[in-house]
């Protein structure tokens, strides 16, 4: 990866380690197929910037998905929350002038494309196929099954679905994210080519979802 978009992508805001954050540009960046690349929830866009890093290498686009204004865990009196991201004027989460600002910085605005609303709206109207999938956006059970029911079918044959938070062991984690995971598995149209942290990486290997 580009030494200095890696750089620019440790020292961004969000929630992605770097060895995971690697795993995300490995898998984009070997990618064998045409097509764009999709991620739902970009928050701050340091996933993003490790996404975009690949997609600009093979002269891609890389929609990235997000209505900005924070999931649930991010919300005042929860886990995720960052005061400084809250709007005044509104007194709501607002991360998108901070998204732009990293991919402003990082001079990826060429290959980076903001997607700013609901997942589910977007995904019902989206007819484009995916090379790549990357799902890291609400973690209850309703966003992630929905994102996975409305986003997956997209990927191409050959393409790779890409899910954050994966957690085996329900004391390190969320389940929806394990249950989407799952779900990919069992529909016997993608399988598991590698494993970082809590970063799954799927390829798709049949039509039929
Ligand atoms: N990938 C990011 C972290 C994403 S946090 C990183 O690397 O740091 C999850 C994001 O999902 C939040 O920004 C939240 O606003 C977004 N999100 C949650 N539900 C959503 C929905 N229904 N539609 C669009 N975005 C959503
Ligand atoms: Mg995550």
């Amino acid at each position: 990866m580009d030494p200095t978009l890696r750089a620019r992508a440790e020292a961004a805001r969000g929630f992605m380690p770097p060895d995971e954050g690697l795993g995300l540009y490995r898998a984009a960046a070997e990618l064998e197929v045409e097509g764009p690349m999709l991620e739902v929830g970009s928050y701050c866009g340091k996933s993003s910037l490790y996404l975009g890093a690949a997609a600009r290498e093979s002269g891609r686009l890389l929609f990235a998905l997000d209505h900005h204004r924070g999931s649930e865990e991010n919300q005042p009196g929860w886990q995720w929350h960052e005061p400084d991201l809250v709007d005044p004027e509104t007194g709501g989460i607002d991360t998108l002038p901070t998204f732009r600002r990293t991919i402003h910085d990082s001079g990826l605005e060429g290959t980076v494309v903001a997607l700013v609303g609901d997942s589910p709206a977007i995904s019902a109207a989206w007819q484009t196929p995916l090379s790549l999938l990357f799902i890291d956006g609400g973690h209850g059970s309703e966003p992630a099954h929905r994102d996975y029911e409305g986003w997956a079918p997209k990927v191409v044959v050959g393409g790779r679905l890409l899910i954050h938070d994966v957690f085996a062991d329900p004391a390190d984690g969320g389940r929806p994210p394990f249950e989407i995971y799952m779900r990919a598995i069992d529909s016997g149209a993608f399988a598991e080519i590698e494993a970082v942290g809590s970063l799954r990486v799927l390829e798709r290997a049949t039509t039929g979802i």
